[in-house]
């Protein structure tokens, strides 16, 4: 993953305050937008400088915003600006003014889910604690309801683990894998520990335990 750095100059500089337990997805709002317009935009408000730490472009590049280290200014609810990494995506996801996009380019889908799962590991952030921005301010649609939020959740708990395991059967012994929360063993194996038999039917797509 290729983090691009814009360089952008902050008015201030902030202690290290910020604790990384949770991740919060945003939209800008505006259909076509850079990093700097929001660093810019985030500056005519008063704000330090932008105030998110990673911004995607529809394209699918990942830019540097705010020190990850640093508070945010992107969720003042509930103390989220200390305790969160904020992800802002350029994309307007919901029916505003003209801007609406009702698609989300894969590419920046993907280059999300690739940013936001080595976070996951680096701050062991559960996968329960990566959060809408509607999920704190009720108020707001942000990232919109045309971001496909379910299918983003499951290709974060379907990928990045996959972890050999052991699952014992009696006195058996079977190879198994952990994928996201889930247990994967092959089905013969199963199969076999209980003394039944299987058989596959390969028209119907079928495994048949007898
Ligand atoms: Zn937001």
């Amino acid at each position: 993953m290729n983090i691009l750095d814009p360089k952008l100059k902050f008015k201030t500089v902030l202690k290290n305050n910020n604790t990384h337990e949770y991740i919060i997805i945003h939209h800008a709002l505006a259909s076509k937008c850079t990093v700097d317009d929001i660093h810019r935009w985030h500056l005519e408000r008063g704000f330090i400088g932008i105030g998110y730490h990673f911004f995607i472009s529809k394209n699918g590049f990942i830019y540097k915003g705010r020190d990850i280290n640093w508070q945010g200014g992107h969720c003042k609810e509930q103390l989220m600006n200390i305790k969160s990494v904020g992800i802002c995506l350029e994309g307007c996801y919901e029916d505003y003014k003209d801007q609406t996009d009702k698609v989300v380019p894969e590419t920046q889908f993907q280059a999300l889910a690739e940013l936001v799962k080595p976070l996951l590991t680096t701050y062991k952030i559960p996968v329960e604690r990566v959060k809408r921005h509607h999920d704190f301010a009720n108020y707001k649609l942000c990232p919109g309801n045309y971001f496909p939020w379910d299918r983003f959740i499951e290709t974060l708990k379907g990928v990045g683990s996959m972890e050999d395991i052991k699952v014992i059967i009696g006195k058996k012994v079977v190879k198994g894998k952990l994928i996201g929360n889930r247990t994967y063993v092959p089905v013969t194996e199963i199969v076999d520990a209980f003394n039944r038999t299987v058989r596959w039917e390969a028209d119907e797509r079928a495994v048949y335990i007898e």
